[in-house]
């Protein structure tokens, strides 16, 4: 090949396209899509590092004027031509810069503090979950934050052996091997031992000496997942995750590069791991929300690792107790194998019994705490008992919906089925009846209402803002059990690194009787000894102003109540809700994933959402209220003037629920179509035109698309 195309290493649009260079005659061999090189740019011929995306043996124009590739730098990493693709495919498909793009599948460039002495972040799982058991107290020790005793090599337990696969694991294993040309979704319910799958599936890799990249939703299941599998993989593991330093990031992807691991565990990044022969990409909790990027570019995992996996010719096995219905949807239609595991793996481990309490009821009957008497009772038994309690509440920023205590009634728009949002901060306590004026107003449509006075159903004056965070309710549970050892997770108590480990190795050894936390407890999690989950306020994310807040709710209330009962004990589960009788709690309540889906999809269909449509989300902000309008209004019109003949459909533009973050006004818009191509192309052209009007404007958009 005489030329190459070369993507710029700046960070800035003009220069987002690919420039050809010609490969100098000692280069020819050397030069292959994903090498670093410099190259002369701009009309002084300043040196540049790029990126090599393709080759040719064509110019496309005047060979006299096309410049000489200068060098080939030294590889960072062995970044294979895939990764470029991937980006190029990432680029395309999500709207972003090439530069962007590249940046996501090469985050890590270089060797950082060469001469300082690092942990081995998964050493230090295996020895925080299991080497120090019968070391006494000296276990406080433990701590990855002194990091003193540990030993670099992963002195780690011992390997266990596997346990025979049961028969659904057996037949589901040969399944997905037989599936090499499209992806399988592993439907397995809380407890079915999908991990002892993967295991499996990972063992075969393995023994073809290919690798496989094991994606987890979130951080905080790192220490479960690599607890897990080094347990019966040994130490031919990485990790890769957000928490660890540049020079550790560095040293886990030189592992995999160099070939001394076969598998990686991470978010959504460990995705783009520079494997040589990937064989396998797993997702687990495909159904997360976390899996879809919110900064450019804006990916959404399941795509691109589907793109790699058909790149690389692996598998890709989705796996969840609650599918997502895109990805259910997609399996009944053939687009995914399905996979099914209907039983708890565990010899004996049963079901759980699932109580739903209706907390209208509780406060009837003079109950105003946060805990069900049910609740209560259950726990006071499991404390004497001394088996494992989890407490789950969500609070992860959709405070502020508003409603009745006594009839339970939420306070929705009259034109969408959301509830409306509270925006003025404002606080009303229920028993004194005092409060501020606050506005209610509608996430889609844009229409507001002040706060009610009294329950529009019952008239009651105890109509409040829901409000319950885990501290609130960390203190409560200390003040009714004082002699209880209690520890709380959260956003606010893993701030710190190797915070996440710290807790969860102290619950998985005993060391306390409840665990409180946000949803950061709900997933994944294998305590055996837990009995008891108490799903505090399952209404609250029931009551946000988004589409799928059923679907939410659901999968929320069915991977809390799987914590309970996995081990030799059968488990309860307490939900306590206001809305006993919303299909989402009642379905999950009864483990029903099928029902779920079928009502659930009746619903998108009626209202036209996803998976039944296309629906892109506009987001328009400015430090300029008024040209942040003026914007949103342009492009709303842009769209309908150009896409109406295509029945697109565009709703708003809106102010967002937050308008404004950071002195920034945000304003948003939706589009709906059920064609892919056609949600692209109105993006490109809103795009082009958003250049062309405000150029260097002080004015940002970024748009999804679900
Ligand atoms: P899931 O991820 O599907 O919720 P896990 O993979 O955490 O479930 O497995 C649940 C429990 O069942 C674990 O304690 C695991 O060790 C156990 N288990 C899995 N497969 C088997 C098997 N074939 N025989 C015995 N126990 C098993
Ligand atoms: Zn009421
Ligand atoms: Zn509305």
């Amino acid at each position: 090949m005489k030329y190459a195309k070369v993507i710029i290493d700046i960070s800035a649009e003009q220069v987002d396209r690919a420039f050809t260079y010609r490969i100098p005659g000692e280069l020819s061999e050397r030069i292959v899509p994903g090498v670093r090189v410099q190259v002369p740019f701009g009309s002084a011929n300043k040196a540049k590092t790029g990126f090599v995306i393709g080759l040719s043996d064509e110019a496309e124009f005047d060979e006299s004027r096309i410049k000489p590739i200068l060098s080939l730098l030294p590889k960072a990493l062995d970044t294979n031509a895939d990764l470029i693709g991937l980006a190029a495919f990432m680029a395309a498909e999500y709207g972003c810069t090439m530069n962007q793009a590249l940046k996501a599948v090469l985050p890590v460039k270089k060797a950082v503090g060469k001469n300082r002495r690092r942990k081995d972040p998964v050493a230090e799982i295996r020895n925080l979950s299991g080497a120090g058991e019968d070391a006494g107290e000296a276990k406080e020790t433990v701590s990855p934050a002194n990091g003193g005793g540990l030993s670099e090599g992963g002195a780690g337990p011992e390997l266990m052996p596997d346990e025979e696969l049961n028969r659904e694991q057996a037949e589901v294993c040969a399944a997905i091997l037989k599936n090499t040309h499209r992806p399988t979704l592993l439907y397995g319910i809380t407890g079915s031992g999908k991990t002892r799958v993967y295991i499996e599936l990972i063992r075969h890799m393995q023994a073809l000496k290919k690798q496989t990249i094991v994606l987890i939703p979130e951080i905080s299941l790192t220490y479960q997942t690599v607890r897990e599998l080094t347990a019966h993989l040994g130490s031919r593991v990485a990790v890769m995750h957000s928490r660890l330093s540049q020079g550790e990031k560095y040293e886990q992807y030189m592992k995999a590069a160099n070939g001394e691991i076969d598998v990686m565990v991470g978010p959504r990044s460990a995705l783009f791991t520079p494997f040589a022969k990937l064989g396998l990409i797993v997702i687990d909790e495909e159904h997360e929300r976390t899996y879809q990027s919110d900064t450019a570019p804006r990916y959404d995992t399941r795509e691109v690792a589907a793109r790699r996996a058909e790149m690389a010719g692996a598998y890709l096995v989705l796996g969840s107790a609650t599918p997502s219905l895109e990805s259910y949807s997609k399996a009944l239609k053939g687009e995914y194998a399905l996979g099914v595991l209907k039983n708890r793996a565990h010899p004996g481990a049963l079901m759980p019994a699932v109580y739903v309490e209706d907390m209208r009821r509780e406060l009837e009957m003079g109950n105003r705490s946060i805990f069900s008497e049910r609740l209560k009772e259950l726990t006071e038994d499991r404390l004497e008992r001394g088996e494992q309690i989890m407490l789950f509440l969500n609070r992860r920023g959709y405070a502020g919906f508003v409603s009745c205590r006594s009839c339970g009634t939420v306070i929705k728009c009259p034109h969408c089925d959301v509830s409306l949002t509270a925006h003025n901060s404002w606080y009303v306590d229920p028993g004194t009846g005092q409060r501020e004026a606050a506005l209610l107003s509608c996430h889609y449509c844009g229409y507001t209402q002040p706060m009610p006075r009294e329950c529009p159903q019952c008239a009651s004056r105890f109509i409040a803002p829901f409000g319950t965070g885990t501290q609130k309710l960390e203190q409560a549970v200390k003040k009714m059990y004082p002699r209880a050892r209690v520890l709380r997770m959260d956003a606010d108590s893993t701030a710190a690194k190797g915070s996440y480990e710290r807790i969860l190795s102290s619950f998985q050894k005993g060391k306390a009787d409840i665990l409180i936390g946000t949803q950061m407890i709900v997933k994944g999690h294998d305590f055996p000894n837990v009995t008891l989950v108490g799903i505090v306020a399952a209404d609250m994310s029931l009551n946000t102003s988004e589409y799928d807040a059923s679907e939410r709710t659901f999968q929320l209330i069915t991977q809390a109540a799987g914590r309970s009962g996995r081990g030799d004990r059968a488990g309860d589960v307490v939900i306590q809700t206001y809305d006993p009788g919303h299909y989402a709690v009642e379905l999950a309540a009864k483990a029903d994933y099928e029902s779920f889906y079928a009502r659930e999809m009746s619903y998108r269909r009626l209202m036209h959402y996803p998976p039944d449509t296309f629906l892109m989300r506009v987001r328009l902000r400015s430090e300029d209220e008024a040209l942040a309008a003026e914007a949103a209004e342009f492009a709303a019109d842009r769209a309908v003037q150009l896409f109406q003949a295509e029945d697109a459909v565009v709703i708003g533009p809106c102010n967002e629920a937050l308008y404004k973050i950071n002195d920034n006004y945000r304003k948003i818009l939706y589009i709906k179509h059920p064609s892919h191509d056609i949600i692209i192309k109105i993006r490109d052209t809103l795009e082009e035109a958003f250049r062309e009007r405000y150029g260097n404007r002080n004015i940002y958009t970024s748009f999804d698309i679900r």
